[in-house]
């Protein structure tokens, strides 16, 4: 069965891992091209956007895929789309990969938020040093902040407009608590904002902002497609595969 899983996160990397292995799967992944160096995923890669829903649609059926996985990060809201549009259009089945979301324990003081700009609008009251760690995409929402200071982390270097002031930290994850930690006190943070990623790749920072009670901005997931079939598991998306290549076969 010819898949296409839409990636960027480590569930594509899992999945395109597990299947590439099996008789009967032709896997290939597809990355948007958005970091300089990305981790790439075992088998086929094509890399770079497909033109949008339409573009998807054309590509799905000119490379005769049978199904398709979206396995992209949770944030990537267009492409989900796009993904449920095209799949419908072209009659090949999809799933959606989503991995949880994270929720607040004990000990934690979280600020729940709709989106980047309503992060910006919240800050004010609760510090003057933040910890930016939504990637480098969203970042302009926060340049009008001009009393803050801003440490931002992402992988590649940020092209928008920044905060007058800042400090850039290109790393990419996972962190340990530890390391979360010390960039805390060595950096004098009062406030953590964040994307509600889930997983376990850059939760550590949401311990160390616990054990040093700093409160966090946590940006809520876009929902997904109304009526989308999803699962959250890679476990869970392996098995819906097999279960089409059954009946593809
Ligand atoms: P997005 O806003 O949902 O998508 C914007 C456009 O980028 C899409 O319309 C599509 O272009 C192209 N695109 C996105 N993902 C693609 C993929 N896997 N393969 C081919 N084209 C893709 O996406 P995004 O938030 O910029 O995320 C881009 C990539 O980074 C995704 O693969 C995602 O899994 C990964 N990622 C995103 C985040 C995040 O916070 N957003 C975090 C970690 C990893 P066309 O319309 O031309 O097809």
């Amino acid at each position: 069965m010819r898949t296409l899983i839409l990636g960027g996160t480590g569930e594509a990397r899992q999945l395109a891992h597990i299947a590439s292995g099996e008789r009967g799967f032709d896997i290939v992944s597809s990355l948007a091209g958005r970091v300089r160096d990305p981790l790439l995923p075992e088998g086929e890669v094509r890399i770079g956007g497909f033109g949008g829903a339409a573009g998807l649609r054309e590509w799905l059926a000119a490379n005769g895929i049978e199904s398709v996985v979206d396995a992209t990060h949770p944030f990537a809201a267009t492409i989900t789309a796009n993904a449920a549009a095209a799949a419908r259009d072209a009659g090949v089945p999809l799933l959606h990969l989503r991995r949880p979301g994270w929720s607040e324990g004990p000990g934690d003081r979280w600020i729940r938020v709709p989106d980047s700009a309503a992060a910006a609008r919240a800050l004010p009251e609760l510090g003057e040093r933040v910890f930016l760690t939504i990637g480098r995409q969203g970042v302009g929402a926060f340049a009008g902040l001009a009393r803050q200071w801003f440490l931002i982390r992402a992988i590649d270097p940020p092209e928008t407009e920044l905060p007058p002031r800042h400090e850039v930290l290109l790393a990419r994850g996972p962190f340990t608590v530890e390391e979360e930690s010390r960039l805390l006190a060595s950096r004098r943070i009062d406030v953590l904002v964040t994307k509600d990623s889930g997983g376990d790749r850059t939760e550590a920072k949401l311990a160390a902002a616990r054990a040093a009670h700093l409160p966090v901005v946590v940006i809520d997931r876009p929902p997904l497609p109304l009526g989308a079939e999803f699962v959250e598991t890679v476990a869970d998306a392996w098995e819906w595969l097999r279960a089409r290549a059954s009946g593809v076969r």
